[in-house]
Parts: structure tokens; C-alpha cells; sequence
């Protein structure tokens, strides 16, 4: 990259600065030339990524010189008419209700690095607008992202609606819920006109689009039909042999802990607390840099990463870059954290918990009971509340997002995806680190349950202390409209945060959960659930059951 830097970019400055007119006279298309050197740069990054002996933070430092030199060239391109030819057009877009781009920022990236023509829509984009966009710029491929399990159904309407318009384009699906038994479950069926295929990450997505458009597409489109209707069958039947148990009998095997030997502990502090001021400084510490690589698609464990024979130096690389944002985003003031949190009396009541603020119920948190056939407990996260001994229960949101926009904007300006993205994974690290850094002031002072327990980071990574963070969408509590009671009890807009009608949590970088202090509470998950449950889980959220249905599809 910094050879890249300094002799092309600094060349080609100085060409189009001082030469151009004399070149010109020389040569038929000089900037046909040097557009020629920097794809066939490209091509060489694209194809050392693609065989694994070049890893992403490089590859995205790479297509920065490329973007920054094509910026310099672009009016001069222009001024000669040349017409740029690529592997293809590719749409890409963060489906409507959802606000995740990291991942789909990359793929762009890398795909742009391959010689394909992207046409970012960014974040919560509709069907309607993505379809529009496909046709008026008569693409290729377009190519969903999504982070919620919301979006799941939203690319299920996005495939339908290509369907009944006749599209007959390929369909990429990516992101954190995303997957090859969803795509070949729930999308397969919907849009029958082309392939329709899941990528796991940027590399993949590379192979897959050249395949997608090569010469062989007809042999490879066919290939994987047949691949996904296997997986489809392997997974109805697989479903088909899991026996499970009605909601009564799952609540008569519920987690049932002897409350007469466990006393909650009352909280220090009722209520809701703000938190405005927080100092990054104190937070850094509580980072998890294990997600943060994988992230950038290194999957090692910090900091054995450090020494990985495969990523070790690109590793040691990308964590430098990391150091030195975080310097800048204390100094420069580019975030600002903000957590609000809250305590208030419980009361298991069934499947539910009840809220009660000075005695008066103040709101009811509705919970999912497992009901597959095991020798275990048949666990809620009620289970973890008492129902007879005075109890209590918290919720949280935290934020590093807020205020990102601006310095994003800068990197923007000066078509720097490596720090944008580098800035955006940093944001996310942040806001898990604060949960982290709140949930420990929870437990030892604002609660003080365990307000003797000392740990190391390492420990709190592996949640080796007392109680739990639920989080709204997450498998033990997968109904992510629980987050609006959440988000009203602590009034979150005061911090800055909102939901999109999916649930998705804006800004990007914002962690929400419940807190339970109870010693022996873990993360599960609520897994399959039947028509019992869907009826009377209808009832409790006093909603009818279509609507049920559609927040809880992950789960039916
Ligand atoms: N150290 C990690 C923490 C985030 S992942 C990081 O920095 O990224 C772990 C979090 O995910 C938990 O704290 C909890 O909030 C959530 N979580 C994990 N499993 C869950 C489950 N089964 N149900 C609900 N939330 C879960």
C-alpha cells in the first residue's frame, strides 16, 4: 500500500498536473494507461485476496489508493470520453428497517477491487427503491445485506416483489443473520426467475459474483439449486424428527431454583440513570478485540492473533491502525459514549415479568419458553426472577454512535474506506466495551450485588461474573419488539437513540439489553416454538396473532 502511495499517487499528481498537455501529444490515451496500470494493480490485490495470501485491512488500503487516484483521474477520463469497462454491476443495499454497513461496505470494497461496478444504496433501503435503482441502472446483480432478524423477511418481500416484476437478475443475500438454510428455506421459492445464492463474506462474494456472470453461469446457477434444494431437505427433515412438548408441560419443567435459600439483593438505586460523560479513556480497557478482527475477517483469538503464521503481521498491522484511531477519537473528541440504565422492582408472574415502580405496576416484559423434548429444564428468562420474594430487574442501552457521522463524513470526502470502516468497527468495539464497563458499575455500585468482584477483562469476556445481559433479538429473547418497552421505560431518545420500524437500533453502534443479578442465570436459547405458545404469547403482548407471527418467524 505505501509503495501504491507514494510512486502512483504522487506520479500520476504530477502527470496530470504538469504533463498531461505534453503526454497527450505523445501518446493516443495517456490516462487510458495509467487507468490501464492501476486495474491491472487491482487485479493482482484482488487475486492474492481471493488465494488467501493478502487479508482485507491490506486489500481495503489498496482500493483507497485506487479510489483516491481515480477521483484524480475522473475529469480527465471524462474529458477523453473513455468508457471504463468492468466485470459487471453490482446493487448493493442494507435492507429497509436495518442500519448495518460494515459488512456490506467491505464486500463493496473488495468487489470494487475485482473490477466490478458497484452502486451502493446504503442503509434501510426499500424494495420499492431498490428495484427502481436495478432497473434504471440495468445492473447485473443485486446484492441484500442485513443485520436483524427483521431483515430476514424483508428479503423474503424484496424476492417476491423481483418475482412479480419480472426481474431476471441473480440475488446475493449476506449478512450477520443471514444464511444458506434461510436462503434455501425461506428465499429459494420466492424467486424462481434467476439464482438466488447466500455469501458468507467479501471473499466469498468475489468468486460467487464471477461465477454468477462468468461463462459458466448457466452450469454454476444450476449447481447450486441443486446444492440449496439439498439443504433444504436436510433441514424439513431434520425439523420433522425434533419432538417437542406443550407450553404446559415445558412450564412444569421449568428452571425451578430453591428461592428459599436465595435472597435478592436489593439495588443501591431504583430507577433510571443517566450517563452522559463518559470518559472513552475508561472504557478502552474493557475492549474485546477478538470481534474486532473478525470483523475484518481474521478469525483468531486475541492476542494469539499477534502470532498467527497466517495473519499475525496484517493482524499486528490493522491493531497499530486501531491504537492510533482510538488516540484520535479521544483527542479529536470524534465519539461521544452515553449509556442510560435502569432498576426496577419484579415479579415473575408465569412467562412474564411485572415491573413496579413505588408498588404501582409500571410495565410487563413478556418472555418465550422453550419447548423442544429434553431431560433438561425447559428454561425462560421469567425463571430467573422470583415470584413470591421481593425481586428486581434492569434494562440498558449504551452508545458510541451518535455523534460518528461527522468525522465519517470527513473520510468520506477524501474516499477513505479504510479509516470509515476502521472508525465504524471501533464504534462497535466502544459500545460493547461501555455494556461491558456498565454492566461491571451495575453489579458493583448501581446495583451492588457483587460489589466486592474483581475481574480481569479476560474474565468479563468469558462472563464469568454473577448474572446476565440479555439482549432483545438474541436467541433467548429473539422478540426484538420487546426493545420499544425497553426503549420507553428509559426513555432512550434522551441519549439519542431510536428504533426503526424493524427494531433495528439507530444510531449503529447502540447495545440494549435486560439485567438479571441472579447467580445461576445463563444465555440459552428459546429455539422452536409451537402453536400453543404462538396463541398464548398473542395474548400476553395483546396483539393478534398474525402480528405475533411475523415479529417471531425466526422462531415458528
Ligand atoms: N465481548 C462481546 C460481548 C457481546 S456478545 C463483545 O465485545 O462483542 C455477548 C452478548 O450477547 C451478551 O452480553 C448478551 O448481551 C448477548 N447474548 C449472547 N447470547 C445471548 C442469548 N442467548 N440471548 C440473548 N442475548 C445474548
Amino acid at each position: 500500500e505505501k509503495r501504491l502511495e507514494h510512486s502512483l499517487v504522487k506520479g500520476i499528481v504530477t502527470f496530470i498536473e504538469e504533463d498531461t498537455e505534453e503526454a497527450r501529444l505523445k501518446s493516443d490515451k495517456p490516462i487510458d494507461v495509467i487507468e490501464g496500470a492501476l486495474m491491472d494493480g487491482m487485479n493482482i490485490v484482488g487475486d492474492l485476496f481471493g488465494s488467501g495470501k493478502m487479508f482485507l485491512p491490506q486489500v481495503v488500503k489498496s482500493a483507497r489508493v485506487m479510489k483516491k487516484s481515480v477521483a484524480l483521474l475522473t475529469p480527465y477520463i471524462e474529458d477523453e470520453k473513455t468508457e471504463r469497462s468492468n466485470a459487471g454491476k453490482i446493487l448493493m443495499a442494507t435492507v429497509k428497517g436495518d442500519v448495518h454497513d460494515i459488512g456490506k461496505n467491505i464486500v463493496g470494497v473488495v468487489l470494487s477491487c475485482n473490477n466490478f461496478e458497484i452502486i451502493d444504496l446504503g442503509v434501510m433501503v426499500s424494495s420499492e427503491k431498490i428495484l427502481e435503482q436495478a432497473k434504471k441502472h440495468k445492473v447485473d446483480i443485486i446484492g441484500l445485506s442485513g443485520l436483524i432478524t427483521p431483515s430476514l423477511d424483508e428479503m423474503i418481500h424484496v424476492a417476491e416483489e423481483m418475482q412479480r416484476q419480472d426481474f431476471n437478475v441473480p440475488l446475493m443475500i449476506g449478512g450477520a443473520t443471514t444464511s444458506k438454510v434461510h436462503t434455501a428455506v425461506k428465499l429459494m421459492d420466492k424467486y424462481t426467475n434467476n439464482a438466488i445464492i447466500h455469501v458468507l463474506d467479501a471473499s466469498k462474494s468475489v468468486s460467487a459474483s464471477s461465477k454468477l456472470l462468468g461463462s459458466d453461469s448457466d452450469e454454476f446457477k444450476s449447481d447450486m439449486k441443486e446444492k440449496y434444494s439439498e439443504i433444504k431437505d436436510h433441514y424439513l427433515k431434520r425439523r420433522s424428527q425434533k419432538e417437542y412438548i406443550s407450553l404446559e408441560e415445558a412450564r412444569k419443567n421449568c428452571f425451578d431454583y430453591d428461592w428459599n435459600n436465595y435472597n435478592p439483593i436489593t439495588p443501591n438505586n431504583l430507577g433510571v440513570k443517566i450517563f452522559e460523560d463518559i470518559n472513552i479513556e475508561d472504557v478502552i480497557p474493557y475492549i474485546d478485540w477478538t470481534p474486532f478482527f473478525i470483523s475484518w475477517e481474521m478469525k483468531g483469538k486475541f492476542p494469539a492473533i499477534f502470532s498467527d503464521e497466517k495473519y499475525g503481521e496484517e493482524a499486528t498491522g490493522l491493531h497499530n491502525d486501531a491504537i492510533e484511531m482510538l488516540q484520535k477519537i479521544v483527542s479529536e473528541k470524534w465519539l461521544t459514549l452515553k449509556s442510560v440504565v435502569g432498576i426496577w422492582e419484579a415479579k415473575k408472574e408465569g412467562d412474564d415479568v411485572f415491573l413496579f415502580e413505588n408498588g404501582k405496576h409500571k410495565e410487563t416484559f413478556n418472555f418465550l419458553r422453550q419447548q423442544s423434548k429434553k431431560s433438561k429444564k425447559n428454561l425462560c428468562l421469567s425463571d430467573y426472577i422470583s415470584e413470591n420474594k421481593q425481586d428486581y430487574i434492569g434494562a440498558f442501552v449504551c452508545t458510541a454512535g451518535i455523534e460518528i457521522e461527522k468525522q465519517l463524513s470527513v473520510f468520506d470526502r477524501e474516499n477513505d474506506d479504510y479509516n470509515s470502516i476502521l472508525l465504524k468497527s471501533l464504534a462497535d468495539r466502544l459500545a460493547e466495551s461501555l455494556t461491558e464497563y456498565m454492566h461491571e458499575k451495575v453489579r458493583k455500585e448501581i446495583w451492588g450485588y457483587a460489589s466486592e468482584e474483581k475481574m480481569k477483562n479476560d474474565d468479563l469476556i468469558k462472563e464469568k461474573y454473577h448474572g446476565i445481559r440479555p439482549a432483545p433479538g438474541y436467541t433467548a429473547c429473539p422478540d426484538h419488539t420487546e426493545k420499544q418497552k425497553i426503549f420507553n421505560l428509559l426513555n432512550a431518545e434522551q441519549i439519542g437513540v431510536s428504533l426503526t420500524e424493524n427494531m433495528a437500533m439507530y444510531p449503529n453502534a447502540t447495545v440494549s439489553g435486560y439485567y438479571f443479578s441472579y447467580p445461576e442465570s445463563k444465555y440459552f436459547s428459546v429455539g422452536k416454538i409451537q402453536n400453543d405458545q404462538v396463541e398464548n404469547y398473542s395474548k400476553r403482548k395483546e396483539q393478534t396473532i398474525e402480528e405475533t407471527k411475523k415479529w417471531l418467524r425466526q422462531n415458528i
